[in-house]
């Protein structure tokens, strides 16, 4: 049975709720302001259940194994969200004067810090909503970069390979993207690049390890081609749970990156947000963050305020205000948290237990679906269902059918360099019991395409909806379902 709406459940006169008697005359709001409220009507439990019950249809971290490559579903741990839920934090209005914020202040300039050190930057804001959110604030960057070079670039490099965002955050910046194609390992090519490469070149957007989950071998002599040019290379950042702790990416002569610290640094971020995409950049880069920025006093000494972290808002040459006030604040909080609680070595732990996850994985698998990539695959491996094909499965198909099983699935079609993607990141967070039961699902699933592939196109069948038009929700969109009568 499909769960009812609130409206459908609601009963006239039922209220989950009770105020004392009114010690004034009642007034009488009006007809059209009724007709304007016209809300449900439940008692207490009726709302409760109806939410738990909503809570366990959807699939989500807390519930089961949720493989969804590019992502990093990792459990989010619950002492994140005791530390952002504290009274001091969520009481706060951004408006605030700063010395009534140090506290969070505090905590902003410390992230940064933390974030630099990590990603071996010399600076970092904390302002930008989510990592494409980053990549549009890091190639805006750029822009003013050469414009205050007087430099005329409109070129931007983008790898086939690329996750969507980055084309569109070089196209909304005002530059032309252009695509770069990757060789038969799914790597970027140097001498490809290197005939790519002219002064017209703004920069070179990578993603490292890429969207195959491979790191790419060549980085440091990439950011010199693209550097000999004065061009400038921007870093992907999604994948750093596969390296944080191992590698900072600023060594290899990277100029700019985004940091998902709703991937990285836990936070669930199922079903659209919320995000934080930090940029992070080298010096020549620092003036153009965006602001504010949060600074610290010299030790110990305080301003008129009394305030000794405080909000710079004097940046001559910032690209400008990219939020309406601070990042996501709850997020930072969850960010902060993960990393204290984990320190350096714990962080190192976790992306060399995420690059293991990813392997057992692929070889639990690789023998029952195509691997077109095969060098070693760090955090995620893409398998291609191609092979399925001649049962009349798709890939579709088959991550549909892992619904059945109680798993997430993985994130298919693409990179779309690979036919029939599965694109399947574990993180580190799963039990070796948890990965067994995966590859055991995705084997019987195999076989069902030769025993059985009509279960597979109809699948699921045990969810409480099936299979959708997972267009016409946002193409047709009806907010009034279920009010009308
Ligand atoms: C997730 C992701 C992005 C976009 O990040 P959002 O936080 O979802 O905006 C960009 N590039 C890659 C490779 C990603 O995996």
């Amino acid at each position: 049975m499909p769960e009812k709406t609130l409206f459908e459940l609601s009963s006239p006169g039922r209220q989950a709720w009770s105020l004392p008697k009114l010690d004034v005359p009642p007034i009488d709001a009006g007809e059209s302001a009724r007709k304007d409220n016209e809300l449900p009507e439940l008692s207490e439990v009726d709302v409760a259940r109806h939410f738990t019950r909503l809570s366990v249809m959807n699939h989500h971290v807390d519930k089961g194994f949720y493989p969804l490559g590019s992502c990093t579903m990792k459990y989010n741990p619950k002492v994140n969200e005791l530390a952002c839920r504290m009274p001091g934090f969520t009481g706060l209005h951004p408006l605030e004067p700063e010395s009534l914020t140090q506290g969070a202040l505090r905590l902003m300039y410390e992230l940064a810090r933390m974030l630099e050190e990590i990603t071996g930057f010399d600076a970092v804001s904390l302002e930008p909503a989510a990592g494409a959110h980053g990549e549009l604030a890091g190639i805006m960057m750029i822009r003013k970069y050469f414009e205050k070079r007087g430099e005329q670039r409109d070129v931007v490099l983008v790898p086939d390979s690329a996750h969507g965002t980055n084309p569109a955050s070089v196209t909304l910046s005002g530059f032309k993207p252009v695509q770069i194609k990757s060789n038969a390992k799914g790597e970027i090519d140097p001498d490809e690049l290197e005939r790519a490469c002219s002064t017209c070149v703004a920069c070179l957007m990578v993603t490292n390890p890429n969207t195959l989950g491979i790191f790419e071998p060549e980085a440091k002599r990439i950011c010199d081609i693209m550097h000999k040019q004065g061009s400038l290379v921007y870093l992907d950042g999604a994948n750093l749970n596969s390296y944080v702790g191992v590698h900072r990416p600023a060594d290899a002569g990277f100029d700019v990156m985004h940091i998902n610290l709703h991937k990285t640094f836990s936070t669930p971020h199922g079903g659209g947000g919320p995000g934080s995409g930090p940029v992070a950049v080298t010096k020549a880069l620092e003036p153009l963050l965006p602001k504010p920025v949060v600074k610290r006093r010299n030790q110990g000494t305080r301003g008129s305020s009394g305030a000794e972290y405080y909000l710079d808002y004097s940046r001559p040459d910032s690209i400008g205000r990219v939020m309406g006030f601070h990042g996501q604040f709850a997020v930072l909080v969850r960010a902060y948290t993960y990393i204290r609680m984990l320190g350096a070595a714990g962080l190192k732990d976790a992306a060399e237990n995420a690059v293991l996850n990813a392997n057992y994985v692929r070889a639990g698998l690789e023998d029952i679906y195509d691997l077109p990539y095969k060098d070693r695959s760090l955090h995620e491996v893409v398998f291609s269902g191609s092979n399925l094909r001649e049962h009349g499965v798709k890939t579709l198909d088959v991550a549909k059918r892992l619904l059945d099983y109680g798993m997430h699935a993985p994130t298919i079609y693409f990179p779309l360099i690979v036919p029939e993607a599965l694109m399947i990141e574990p993180t580190e967070t799963e039990s070796r019991e948890s990965l067994d039961e995966f590859i055991k699902a995705m084997k019987q699933i195999a076989d069902e395409a030769r025993t059985n592939p009509d279960i597979l196109r109809r699948a699921p069948v045990t969810t409480p909806v099936r299979r959708l038009d997972e267009a016409k929700a946002s193409r047709e969109l009806d907010v009034n379902w279920g009010t009308k009568s």
